[in-house]
């Protein structure tokens, strides 16, 4: 029964150490459509401070864009979503008021082709936050050093492989001092070598304490570090459960169908 298994993560055992009671992102009741498409449908999800989220699912079941509504990068039509105590609504100030807590990291990298790695990681701080171009840099620095390539600051993304592009973009993400993370499939467009060198940076985060909400097929990854694992197919959450019991006693036939296939 899907509802018992969704309803099964509410009855677990203590929550892990790195998870506090707050509560750091809640969609109660959203739907969105496109058009006439119904895309997400009564999604209802909770995250704690501290809590690593792995969401997987097939292609168009709607996980870019559940996570897409976290920031308003797509407007939902119905229900709730909640970020670190502020209700997204159309409310401006509300939507940067998020938009400064919540980073994003995408398959494609999205940096700026004609800004050096460092101006990429300046941008935001310095025009959105208002901060000194010294102190952005001084910041932007010790991010690049925490994802392990300095020494490629004052280069173009387009002289960087995909890998070092996307800790670029995690770095650039950190910048801004986000609260949450989002990652939108970080490794799907990467060369399998180096595919590691960007979870590896993404586990140390997670190992930092960051909320995180990552969309990923990287089965690894969700067994060492999520919490929780969501699955998703037709604009639905189908099931929900910690890594172990997700992988070795899915309840839906819809999950079962979607591992056999990827694992
Ligand atoms: P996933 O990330 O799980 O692959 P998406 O959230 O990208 O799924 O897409 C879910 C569904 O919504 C797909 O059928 C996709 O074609 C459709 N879709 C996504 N973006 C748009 C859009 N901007 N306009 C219309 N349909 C869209
Ligand atoms: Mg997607």
């Amino acid at each position: 029964n899907i509802m018992q298994a969704h309803d099964h993560h509410q009855d677990d055992a203590a929550a892990p150490s790195h998870v506090a009671a707050e509560t750091m992102i809640e969609l109660t009741g959203v739907n969105k459509w496109y058009g006439d498409f119904h895309v997400l449908k009564d999604i209802n999800l909770t995250v704690r401070k501290g809590e690593r989220i792995v969401v997987c699912g097939p292609s168009g079941s709607g996980k870019s864009t559940m996570i897409r509504c976290i920031n308003r990068l797509e407007e939902h039509q119905e229900g709730i979503i909640n970020v670190n105590g502020v209700a997204l609504t159309n409310d401006l100030k509300n939507i940067e008021h998020i938009r400064k807590d919540v980073g994003m990291v995408f398959q494609h990298f999205n940096l700026f082709p004609h800004l050096t790695v460092l101006e990429n990681c300046t941008l935001a701080p310095i025009w959105v936050r208002k901060m000194p171009k010294k102190e952005a840099e001084e910041i932007a620095m010790k991010y690049l050093e925490r994802v392990k390539i300095p020494d490629q600051a004052n280069k173009y993304p387009g002289q960087l492989s995909g890998g070092q592009q996307q800790r670029v973009a995690i770095a650039r993400s950190l910048c801004m001092n986000p609260q949450v993370m989002l990652f939108d499939e970080p490794t799907s467009a990467l060369d399998p070598e180096m595919i590691k060198e960007v979870l590896d940076v993404m586990i140390e985060l997670a190992h930092e304490g960051m909320t995180m909400i990552c969309v990923t097929h990287e089965m690894g990854f969700a067994r060492t570090v999520a919490d929780r694992v969501i699955f998703m197919d037709g604009g639905q959450i189908i099931e929900e459960n910690a890594p172990e019991p997700f992988f070795n006693n899915p309840q839906s036939d819809r999950t079962k169908l979607f591992l056999s296939q990827i694992l």
